[in-house]
């Protein structure tokens, strides 16, 4: 790991990919139109970025349409494909410092966080899918003896995709990785706030032999890029990691244009449950700050809920504080800094009015409170909220920042019923000791992920996503190849 001064003098010898890339070349928008990316700790303009619209949009549709038909890469042997994407893992690897740059000062996350887990995870994925591709078989399936019935997987077509700044690099790869390895084309509309690492992922896929026109990253707003995008009659699939207001928004385009198919992978409001019965009280505490803090809260399986039972309520909130107070908010190119700032000030804002509407209505602050929004860049403070009720705006909410909620209970079947009071289904944490109470509570909770005794673990190898309002599809593992391709059945008469 570099020291700050190193991460510093890096930083000043980047070069930032500011235009859309479409057809294997970079572009201003047709516009001419730009937006600026400003770097979070220090407020500072990053770069201009092209700022796409629907003209520009539709010229990586007409791009990616066409490689796609071509055959190229879409017929082309999984093997080869594999080879390309395995290439590109490794290019990727051999820019990780740039990557972790780009992403620290795009969206302010700790430099920290890009080396351990973004930038790896998102080559792991990358690595782990295209290891796959030349192992997925079809099916035959048990028809008739006088016929044989062939099950088969095709690449869909053109894929768009739609992604968050949250982890700019790694949702980004989610969505490219399997669509790529399953042989379609995509045009990637990466989020305003943070689009420079996915500009700069495009351009070395080319250098991998990724043919010109089946990645295309074009930067722009939601309601212009995103949109057109979304309406487009010739995308044939979308596949979206955003807002559930958002993700709403974009079933109404598919409906209102061609009836592609929507993958949603939304927000969240992940309950962390610690029984009485869990062992290492101050391994749950660890976890729970870990759960709330790490990015600054900005995760969609954010434990922002955390439900302790009665018993043992006052002791764990002693040892909550004290983790949470490492995480001081500072300079996120400084390896030893736990919280960088919040994407921009809109966030900050944000963030504040929910700590303001815990206070009004009866919420006691535990840790933290309102943030100065005064300084220079979007610094928040880590906020604990006790004596929370399920009614409470800050409970109900997704707040996207460091906010933690915090009620007790008594029963198991209390809190499983507090559990699943929300529209969210993302992720729940359970600590405790008990085998059975650990499988009886993970059954009964309404998410489409639960972590016992730990928050967060992930590898490519297990699916992700939610239920209920955060989503429908899974990213990661051999599952998400599924939202890439279209089954077909053949049948031959023999
Ligand atoms: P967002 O919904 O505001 O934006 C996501 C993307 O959608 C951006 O690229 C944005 O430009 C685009 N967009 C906005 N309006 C659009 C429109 N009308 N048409 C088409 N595209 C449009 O979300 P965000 O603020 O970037 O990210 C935070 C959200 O993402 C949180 O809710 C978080 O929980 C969620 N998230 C979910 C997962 C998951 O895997 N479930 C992972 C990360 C983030």
């Amino acid at each position: 790991m570099h020291t700050l001064a190193e991460w510093t003098a890096l930083a000043q010898t980047l070069e930032f990919r500011n235009l859309a890339w479409i057809d294997g070349g970079f572009r201003a928008a047709i516009s001419g139109d730009t937006f600026p990316a400003i770097n979070p700790a220090t407020e500072e303009l990053l770069a201009e970025v092209a700022s796409c619209d629907s003209a520009d949009i539709d010229a990586a549709v007409v791009a990616a349409r066409r490689v796609f038909k071509s055959g190229e890469w879409s017929r082309s042997a999984p093997a080869e494909r594999k080879r390309v994407l395995l290439k590109l893992a490794d290019l990727m690897e051999q820019h990780s410092d740039e990557f972790a740059l780009l992403d620290t000062l795009d969206m302010g996350k700790t430099i920290n966080e890009m080396v351990y887990i973004d930038v790896p995870d998102a080559i792991d994925c990358l690595r782990w899918t295209a290891e796959c591709i030349d192992k997925v078989y079809g099916e035959i399936a048990p028809t008739k003896p006088s016929t044989l019935g062939l099950i088969t997987r095709h690449p869909i077509g053109v894929v768009g995709a739609i992604t968050p700044w949250n982890y700019p690099l790694l949702m980004a790869m989610w969505k490219l990785a399997p669509a790529l390895a399953a042989g379609n084309s995509v045009v990637l509309k990466p989020s305003e706030k943070a689009s420079l690492s996915c500009l700069r992922l495009a351009e070395l896929a080319r250098k991998a032999g990724l043919p010109d026109g089946v990645l295309n990253v074009v930067p722009g707003f939601g309601h212009t890029a995103g949109k057109a995008l979304a309406l487009h009659m010739d995308v044939d699939s979308l596949a979206f990691t955003g807002s559930t207001r958002v993700a709403g928004m974009l079933m109404q385009y598919a409906g209102q244009s061609n009836l592609k198919r929507v993958w949603i992978e939304a927000g969240g409001k992940s309950p962390l449950i610690v029984f009485d019965d869990c062992a290492d009280i101050e391994a749950a505490a660890r976890g729970a700050a870990g759960a709330i803090f790490s990015n600054q809260g900005e995760v969609c399986i954010a434990g922002s809920r955390l439900y302790v039972q009665n018993s043992i309520r006052e002791p764990f909130i002693e040892a909550l504080k004290r983790f949470a107070g490492k995480y001081q908010p500072g300079n996120p190119l400084d390896p030893k800094v736990k919280m960088g700032p919040m994407v921009d000030r809109a966030q900050l804002d944000t963030v504040n009015r929910y700590i303001q509407s815990a206070i009004d209505e009866g919420g006691t602050i535990a840790h933290g409170g309102l943030a100065d929004t005064d300084g220079q860049g979007f610094y928040p403070r880590p906020t604990i909220v006790t004596d929370t009720r399920p009614d409470m705006t800050c409970v109900r909410e997704e707040i996207f920042g460091p906010v933690l909620s915090v009620a007790g209970f008594d029963s198991e079947e209390e809190v499983i019923a507090l559990a699943n009071d929300s529209i969210y289904g993302l992720g729940a944490s359970i600590w405790t000791d008990n085998l059975s109470r650990a499988h009886r509570v993970a059954a009964a909770i309404e998410s489409g992920m639960v972590w016992v005794n730990g928050w967060g673990e992930g590898d490519t190898t297990m699916p992700f996503g939610g239920v209920k309002g955060s989503g429908n599809g899974r990213d990661k593992s051999l599952h998400a190849l599924e939202k890439y391709s279209e089954l077909k059945s053949v049948w031959i008469s023999l």
